[in-house]
């Protein structure tokens, strides 16, 4: 049995001493095997993962590496577990841990900054200046799970109690996996300067940060909330989620169709989540002057961008990683709330075992899929629901 040293367990919830965990080895290689429970230190607990989403970023660091770090570099053949989108349920307290009880279900963020240096104090912890230093002598207390530390494509994972987010028992396991990433839309939208009701956003592109950001932004009483892209079945949800509008780049120019839908001088924000090489440049052109531009998604080369344009017009630029300054339990505040559906962008649940396939449909978006989850337990294998 699981019972390390001045780590509190319960006869309630039983832990094994090892566990089912994936692994990555080369690029886009991953093998599920056996790894030991990892154990808990100051201000951390253990965390039975219930549920896990697959993101974007995933499929960036299995077949690329960054933004994935371990032990100062590339991911592969470290006996590194990533999934950074998880829920579950407390299972072990570590030492001194007062602020939650073994049994309590919980959502995380991902960044756990160092709470040391300049960054994590200001709590902008996505931005520690430590990032990745926990290898070696080093021992910096920077947590980033599945990005820096081993993550959540397995059965239990370590989480400092600072990235822990509560979830009501109403919220199912696939709901609570997206509190985050909605958090991340909002503290892209915080980040701005704090939307002010009634003025108006423009979100580019409706991959799952995208429509979150469209539902934060009209529940923060945002006005009109317009979203663009490519497909028209995800700006439908895009419509189901609370934009006003919604404009199939395919058919128009969005910018002249953002400008025609706002009375011709632009939004106060975009909240660019396509990554497209050209959406600096158009997102600059759908704001107004003075406007604020969130860059939440990035293309994989350098894009060739109008600064000029930018400074004539007084228009400011964020980069925005990840989802700081508790972001996350603002959002999980309006989804306890139902002020939006965030299970509308998700898609499929496969079992543990299945991770290649749901990374599959995520990565080839079969079947239109958007948020494809992975269930620990309780979930059906593929195999097995062959056999019978
Ligand atoms: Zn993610
Ligand atoms: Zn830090």
């Amino acid at each position: 049995m699981y019972k390390p040293d001045h780590v509190k367990t319960s006869p309630d919830f039983p832990i094994p001493e090892t566990m089912r965990a994936w692994v990555l080895g080369d690029p886009g290689q991953l093998t599920l095997t056996t790894k030991p429970v990892p154990v808990p230190k100051r201000a951390e607990v253990l965390v039975r993962i219930d549920a896990v989403a697959i993101c974007a970023t995933d499929l960036e660091i299995i077949h690329h590496g960054p933004p994935a770090m371990i032990q100062g570099g590339q991911p592969y053949n470290k006996n590194f577990t990533p999934g950074h989108e998880y829920m579950g349920t407390v299972a072990a307290l570590g030492p001194g841990v007062d602020e939650y009880e073994i049994g309590e279900r919980v959502t995380v963020e991902i960044h756990a900054g160092c709470g040391q240096c300049k960054r994590c104090r200001e709590g902008m912890y996505t931005a520690c200046h430590n990032y990745g230093l926990n290898y070696g002598d080093v021992d910096k207390g920077h947590r980033a799970n599945g990005f820096t530390t081993d993550g959540g494509f397995a059965e239990y994972a370590v989480n400092s109690i600072n990235t822990l987010v509560r979830i009501s028992d109403e919220m199912s396991d696939e709901e609570a996996t997206l509190v985050v990433t909605a958090g991340t839309a909002m503290y892209g939208l915080t980040e701005l300067g704090g939307l002010v009701a009634g003025e108006s956003v423009v979100v580019t592109g409706p991959g799952p940060i995208g429509l979150l950001g469209v539902a934060v932004a009209k529940a923060l009483g945002a006005q009109p909330v317009i979203l663009t892209g490519t497909r028209d079945n995800r700006l439908q949800i895009g419509l189901e989620l609370g934009a006003d509008y919604v404009v199939n780049a395919k058919n128009e120019d969005p910018v002249a169709a953002v400008r025609k839908l706002n009375g011709g001088k632009g939004v106060d924000y975009v909240i660019e989540c396509s990554g497209a090489p050209e959406a600096v440049n158009e997102a600059a052109r759908m704001v107004n002057r003075g406007g604020r531009i969130c860059l939440a998604a990035f293309p994989g080369k350098p894009a060739e961008v109008d600064i000029a344009y930018l400074v004539r017009n007084n228009i400011y630029v964020y980069g925005i990683r990840g989802e700081g300054k508790s972001a996350t339990h603002r959002a999980e505040a309006f989804m306890a709330q139902k002020r939006f559906d965030a299970t509308k962008v998700h898609t499929h649940t496969f079992a543990l075992e299945d991770l290649p396939t749901a990374l599959r449909y995520a990565r080839e978006r079969i079947e239109d899929a958007i948020k494809v989850v992975v269930k620990t337990h309780g979930h059906a294998a593929i195999k097995s629901v062959a056999a019978e």
